[in-house]
């Protein structure tokens, strides 16, 4: 919190003392954090994050909450593997899987739900609140059991079945509502507007994004303190990706990567709900709204908050983007779990066909180190492939019955 200045608003600069806002009311832009990275690059060294703990708090001076008090339930430090056979397939050299299927409740939502609550309890709420299109949903449910604080989740009610269980269980409110995720978050605003709760991706967000810059500095740390050449990443407000790439600029203006980054950042997202990748393909600055209809439900956010700068951040970095449909998508899921052993849900299965359109169009080159953000967990997503697969044979207990389907002495 030292490195804390305050607020800041992305469109105008306007400054603001740290609060619960997120809207500049001079533009009505949106605020963001702002640091003091020279502080911060006087205390902070490669050796001192080593010596933190294996989450993302070790990089707790570029975030704005404190450690000591933090709402963890080990969120982030996730494998970052060398991804070869899916390189191979897919015609890449330098393919890098970040597997963020292994956080606390099996999405990247938990890092960015561990510093939101962390900042609400230093705020002084007594209640979360969030509009999820799922993982954020058994995130908060989740943190706030862990922070004894009491929660008010509102999810659209047609979700897949595990992200319903998987917050439900935590206990605390599960709100269903008849409608889409912008539905929900249309009402979302007034409820923050009326109660005094900590609404994570509402008056909170501007401490909540921060937490999606971890992404960047693991993946650096894990890298050897370097950037990579392009990196892949699902878009659902678009925040993830935005912050994904100040992450890396961050790290740069804090001395922890010698060479600038030159990092190109694209956007992946499903046909069903498209409208950054839209906009990108039809070169407009306009984002138009669209009624979400795709088996990615977790990116199904029709009118995204963080859409423009999504926009602009794969434009100046001269990435690209892919929309891709629902078979697409089950195929994505289905060649990485093939090929890598990693059973992603349906938002992975997008950046994966994303990546394989990006490099079939040559966006993406063999020639560049690539990490592509594997962001939530299969399991939450069974009924997308459970049509596609299952057992190879049914037979009954007998070696003969076995004999008869498979003959693995003649294979190789
Ligand atoms: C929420 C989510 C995203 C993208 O998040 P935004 O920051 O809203 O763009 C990506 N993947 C998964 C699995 C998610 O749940
Ligand atoms: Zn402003």
């Amino acid at each position: 919190m030292a490195y804390v200045q305050g607020l800041r608003c992305r469109e105008c600069g306007r400054g603001y003392d740290i609060a619960p806002v997120y809207t500049c009311e001079w533009c009505f832009g949106p605020l963001e954090v702002s640091y003091d990275y020279d502080a911060i690059a006087s205390v902070l060294s490669r050796e001192r994050i080593a010596s933190g703990p294996p989450s993302i708090w070790r990089y707790a001076e570029l975030l704005p909450a404190d450690r000591g008090n933090a709402v963890d339930l080990g969120a982030g430090f996730s494998p970052l593997v060398r991804a070869d056979r899916l390189a191979e397939s897919l015609g890449l050299g330098e393919v890098w899987v970040k597997n963020d299927t292994v956080n606390p409740t099996n999405s990247f939502k938990d890092r960015v739900v561990s510093v939101a609550l962390s900042k609400a309890l230093e705020l002084g709420f007594k209640t979360a609140a969030c509009a999820s299109t799922g993982n954020l949903a058994n995130s908060v449910a989740a943190h706030a059991a862990r922070a004894g604080l009491a929660s008010y989740v509102f999810i659209p009610a047609d979700l897949e079945q595990g992200k319903v269980v998987a917050t439900a269980v935590y206990g605390g409110n599960l709100v269903a509502v008849d409608g889409n995720y912008d539905d929900v978050n249309r009402l979302c605003a007034e409820l923050a507007g009326t109660y005094r709760w900590a609404f994570v991706n509402v008056n909170i967000r501007p401490y909540y994004a921060e937490g999606s810059k971890t992404l960047a500095f693991e993946t650096a740390e894990q890298l050897g303190w370097e950037a990579p050449d392009h990196v892949v990443v699902p878009i659902a407000s678009g925040s993830l990706l935005t912050k994904i790439r100040k992450g890396f600029d961050e790290l740069h203006r804090v001395g922890l990567l010698e060479r600038e980054p030159q990092v190109r950042v694209s956007g992946a997202q499903a046909t069903g709900c498209s409208p950054v990748a839209t906009a990108w393909l039809e070169d407009s600055d306009t984002i138009r709204p669209v009624k979400p209809h795709t088996i990615a439900k977790s990116l199904a956010i029709g009118n995204p908050a963080d859409g423009y700068f999504a926009l602009d951040a794969v434009r100046q970095t001269r990435g690209g983007m892919a929309s891709v449909s629902d078979e697409e998508v089950v195929e994505g899921i289905r060649l990485l779990a093939r090929t890598e052993g990693i059973f992603a849900e349906t938002a992975g299965g997008v950046t994966v066909a994303a990546l394989k359109r990006l490099a079939e169009e040559g966006i993406v080159r063999p020639d560049e180190r690539v990490v592509v953000y594997v962001t939530g967990l299969g399991l939450k997503t069974l009924e997308a492939v459970a049509p596609h697969v299952g057992p190879t044979a049914t037979i009954p207990p007998s070696l003969d019955a076995f004999r008869e389907v498979f003959d693995p002495d003649t294979e190789e």
